[in-house]
Order: C-alpha cells, then structure tokens, then sequence
C-alpha cells in the first residue's frame, strides 16, 4: 500500500518536472528566435523597405526582414508587434512591395478539430478518472469504489510454523484435531470407506487459552495454506459486502484446497438471527452467505473450517447443525500440569536457572491461562534483565505470578506508621486464619510492600495440589480467612477501615454463590436461582427468582458472613500472642515467605 502510495506521488512529480521543461524549452526558442519591436521601428522598417514579408495575426504582425549581407540565413531572426488600428497599413505595405497576408482561419481539417476539442478532453477525463478511481479504491481497502468485487482481505499464511508442540496442556483439543489433520494429508483414506469428515469445527474456550494457536497448529501439523479472517473483517459499511466477501473466500480456498479456512471470533457475524433489537441486514446478509457456502462446497476436496469464538451461546443455531460447524472442540482453561506444560513450552525461549521448578508456579497460577502464562515468563525475563542478570531465576518467576495478579511493587508510596502497622496485622490475620483451620491452603507469602493495582500488602495461599471439587465446609473456611483481615483491626486498633473492602466482596460472593448455585443453604436446598451466562467470558451469574426471593436469599448470604465473622474473631482472640509478634516480626521484614511463618507460629505454646 505505502509502496503504491509512493509511486503514484512520484510519477506525479515526474509529470511536473517534464510539462515544466517543455514550456521553458518552448518559451526560450521562440525568445531567442524572434524579438519584439514598436510599431514606429515597423513602419520605417517598411518605408526602408527592409521587410521580406510580414504575417498579421489577430493580435500580432510577424515580420521577416530582407536577408542583409552580415546575417546568415540560419540565424534570421524575426520581428513582431502588437496589431494598431491602422487601416492604412494595407496600402503602405502594398506600396512598399512587402509580401502580406494573414493565416486563414478555420483551414484545419475539420476531423482534426473534432478530435482536439471533443475526442483528447474526453479521453483525459477518462483515463485520469480512471487512474483516480484505482488508487482511491485501493486506498480505501476495496472500500466504497470497488465493492461489487471485494478484494478481501483473506491473508494467507503459506506455513504457519507451528505446530501442536507449541501448543501444551489441550490434549483433548489436540486429538480431536489430530483427526482433520489426517484428513487432510490424506483425504482418499477416508472418501474410499465412504466416510464423511466434518466440515468445520468450532473452537470454544475462554480468551487466551489458544485458540487461534491451535488452529494455526492444524495448519502447520497439516502443512496445508491457512486462510484467517476475523468475524469482523467481512462486516462493513455496506451490505452486501460481508457475503461477496464470503464468496471470495470459499472461492479462493476452494483453488487452493486441501487448505484450512479459519474464522476467528465468529461470533462478529454469526450471532443469532432472531435478535431482539432489530436485526442487522448486513450482518444477516454475511450469516446467510456462510451457511449457504457450508452446505455448497465439497469436503471431500481438502477445505476444512475452523472457527474460535468465546460465545458460543449466542452463536446462530443453523451455524450449529451438523453438516456446518458440527464439531465443537473445547478449549478450556489449563489444569495443573497444562499450566506447567506451558510454562515449559514457554521457557524454551528464555535462559532458565537450573533451580526454575516450574510445578511451584503453575500450583501458584490457578485459573491462569495460556496467554497469562506466556506473559508471566516474558515478565521473568524482564525482570532479571532489570537485576543485571542473565538467567531467568525462581524468584523471577514468582515475582513476575505477583505483578501480574497484583500489580508492580510500588515501594515509594509513603504510608505512615500507624498505616503501616495496621496493614501488617490485617494480612497476618489472614495468614492465622489459614494457618489455624484445616482445610485451607498453606501460607506462601505474606507481604506489605504496597501495589500498584491497589493492593496494601497480601497474603499469598499456595495450594499442595490442584483440585476440583471444592466442598461447603472448605467454602466457609475461605470466606473466614477472607474476613479475618478485618477481623484483626477490629481486634487490635478497636476501629475499622476501608482496607477490607476487596476481601468483603470475595467473601460475599463465595456465599451468594454458595445459597444460589451450589444449594448449600439449609433454607433454599438444592434449588437453583441463579444461572452463569458468557461462561467462557466473565461468567455473570443472572438471577432466576423472584424479587421475594431475592430478599431472603440477601438475608441468608448475611447470616452465612455474620457467622464466618464470629468465627474469624473468635480464632484471632485466641491466638492473640501469635498475632502480636508475627505482626511486628513482619512489620520489621516487609516480607515474610510461609516456612518462616509458621516457625514462629509453632514456637508458640497453644
Ligand atoms: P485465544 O485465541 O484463545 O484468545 P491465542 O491462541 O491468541 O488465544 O493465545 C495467545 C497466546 O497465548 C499465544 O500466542 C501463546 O503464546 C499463548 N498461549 C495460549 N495458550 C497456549 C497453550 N495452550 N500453549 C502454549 N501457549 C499458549
Ligand atoms: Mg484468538
Ligand atoms: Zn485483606
């Protein structure tokens, strides 16, 4: 584009410079061949008779002189001056012998002059019109002068480079896949048995957990071209471009097949036809072409469909059916070991300490996707660069899980020393608390070294290992250490602050989801009253109750952190000298990790 860009500014340039040239050229040989004089000079010219011959033109006479014996006839220069209203001038010139006549308008071929003042202006318009129209096309993208024949913007990628190696921890995903992959080496294998392979498959997960790398690994495993597109690249403007632009592709894959077509975030076009807020013609336009090409090529050519999306809720049923999209691969969030395939996977990359255990940090990482992981060792790498090394360490990595759960240190904000300490005694609270009850993760980490996401200081839980079920008596133990943050200002300074809030909103969340989702409320039971919607998104639980409902269920949730509070108070009161002398302990270090944490707390007699 800057290239075309380039050259259409210096031809015009070129142009310029030549229609210049020419007009100085032209103006000089005519200055130099013929020089002006006053009509007196003529009239004597004439009575001298020195004149050959002169030519009178509408607003000039040109006058060529007799050869005198000093001029060669090469360099005869010749006269000219304005026209007087001078009716003698005949007569004088007749008189004096001079040739006279005056050019014959009108004697040019008639065709000729058609041509000239019809036929070139008309052909310049064209083709300078012309030339416009192109460039402008091309400027706008196949925009508004060309969108008949949209030149999509289909990018094809000859070899993607990558391969199901570079992707770690979807090995489901992977082997669904692995079936299109040998479909497409070899597509006789199957077509001779008569079987039909799906056309497309849809990928679904939540953002960052490969998608997009997975797709490109089909292609790169396949060794087949791969043509991405978003969902919002065929959405434009006008209608009508969307489809042509679906056309396009479905044609262009179709020459280039066995190939795979990839459609990222299909949501853009495909959502639901049967919208509430009017429809969108172009969008329904673009859909309708989609199906209509999915039901019309033929698979067992080699062209096969990936979509990603992380709606597939309010994907349009007939893009569902099978047929179309008729395999749903599901990308979800790595477990454990996927977060430390990852991290390995990643850690190819970087110079790594040979002390790196990347086990701890995916234990540290849970609900971290792909896309946060990678972030996570670039940051490690960042960060020893900044020490002055060149080897990527633990601690790196640790503190690299920290910034990007909580944000950067910020060791410079000025906090007073009464802040200071009642930032210390909430976060040991929270570490008592976890220390104290059964069923909670250890303490990792306890700091108050303040961060820039808002946090004061925090206590780190690191679990043993990863789990899935999560039981109610564990839930409440949670929403006690949640709440036991508070619990130690209460305790110790006799008044509260605003430092709680974050822990307060996760504790009351655990216990709404507790009564609405999981049934764990004596008054409500196994009832349902809420439900999650955008699943792979945010997750946001919508009410399915009545308002009455809505009430009680309020007055359970209290009852539930009324109940963790006391609980809270109650292992803090008892605990008082542990509270006291780990709280000043840390106050003096800043930074305490678990193992020293609990020496201290097993030092004490209880
Ligand atoms: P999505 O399309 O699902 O939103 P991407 O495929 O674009 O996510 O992933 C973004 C980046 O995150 C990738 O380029 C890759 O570096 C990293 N990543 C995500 N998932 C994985 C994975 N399973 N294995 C290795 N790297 C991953
Ligand atoms: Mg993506
Ligand atoms: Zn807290």
């Amino acid at each position: 584009m800057l290239q075309k860009k380039k050259r259409l500014a210096s031809y015009i340039v070129a142009t310029l410079i030549v229609t210049l040239l020419i007009n100085v050229a032209v103006t000089w040989i005519f200055k130099s061949a013929s020089q002006e004089i006053d009509y007196g000079t003529f009239l004597t010219m004439v009575q001298n008779k020195q004149i050959e011959s002169v030519e009178i033109e509408d607003d000039r006479i040109l006058i060529t002189p007799k050869d005198t014996q000093n001029s060669s006839s090469s360099d005869k220069k010749i006269y000219y001056t304005g026209t007087l209203n001078d009716p003698q001038l005949v007569e004088k010139l007749h008189s004096a012998g001079v040739k006279f006549s005056t050019p014959v308008k009108n004697m040019q071929s008639p065709i000729l002059t058609f041509i000239l003042s019809w036929i070139l202006p008309f052909a310049m318009f064209y083709f300078l019109g012309g030339f416009l129209m192109k460039s402008l096309g091309k400027k706008m993208g196949g925009g508004a002068m060309s969108f008949g024949k949209s030149n999509a913007k289909v990018y094809i990628e000859k070899k993607t480079g990558i391969t199901f190696n570079d992707v770690a921890g979807q090995e489901e995903a992977k082997e669904s896949l692995n079936e299109i992959v040998d479909f497409l080496h070899k597509p006789s294998k199957y077509t001779e048995i008569g079987a039909k392979l799906p056309k497309g498959a849809l990928l679904v997960g939540p953002p960052g957990t490969g998608k997009t790398l997975l797709a490109k690994a089909v292609a790169g495993e396949a060794n087949v071209p791969f043509f991405s597109l978003s969902g919002s690249d065929f959405v434009e403007m006008f209608v009508g471009v969307g489809a042509s632009r679906v056309r396009d592709l479905f044609q262009q894959a179709e020459k280039n097949a066995p190939c795979i077509v990839f459609i990222d975030e299909i949501d853009a076009i495909g959502k639901s036809r049967d919208s509430k807020l009017g429809g969108n013609d172009e969008r329904e336009q673009t859909l309708n072409q989609l199906l209509a090409e999915m039901d019309g090529f033929d698979s067992s050519k080699g062209v096969v469909i990936l979509a990603a999306t992380n709606r597939p809720e309010i994907l349009d049923k007939a893009l569902l059916r099978p047929g179309r999209f008729d395999r749903r691969v599901i990308v979800d969030k790595p477990d454990l070991k996927g977060r430390e395939e990852i991290l390995k996977v990643h850690g190819k990359n970087v110079k790594l300490d040979s002390r790196v255990n990347f086990g701890e940090i995916a234990l540290a990482t849970a609900g971290a996707v792909g896309a946060d992981l990678a972030n996570m060792v670039n940051e490690a790498a960042l960060r020893a660069v900044r020490m002055g090394r060149d080897i990527v360490r633990q601690e790196d990595l640790f503190e690299a899980v920290e910034t990007v759960i909580a944000g950067k240190e910020k060791k410079d904000r000025i906090m007073t020393e009464e802040e200071k300490s009642l930032v210390a005694f909430h976060e040991v609270g929270h570490a008592l608390a976890a220390a104290l009850q059964k069923q909670t993760q250890p303490v990792h980490k306890i700091t108050i070294i303040p961060r820039t996401m808002g946090a004061l200081g925090y206590t780190m839980q690191m679990p043993e290992k990863e789990k899935f079920l999560i039981s109610k008596d564990e839930l409440v133990e949670q929403i006690v250490v949640l709440l036991a943050g508070r619990a130690a200002e209460e305790i110790v300074f006799k008044k509260v602050t605003t430092g709680a809030s974050n822990d307060i909103e996760r504790a009351t969340g655990i216990a709404r989801q507790m009564v609405t989702i999981y049934g764990m409320s004596d008054k409500f039971g196994m009832m349902g009253l809420e439900s999650i919607q955008n699943r792979y998104l945010d997750g946001r639980p919508v009410q399915t109750c009545s308002t009455e409902t809505s009430a009680e269920i309020d007055k359970e949730v209290l009852q539930i952190i009324n109940s963790c509070y006391e609980k809270s108070l109650s292992i803090l009161k008892d605990n008082m000298e542990a509270l006291c002398k780990i709280s000043s302990h840390l106050l003096h270090k800043e930074t305490i990790m678990g193992d020293e944490f609990m020496e201290i707390l097993n030092s004490i007699p209880r």
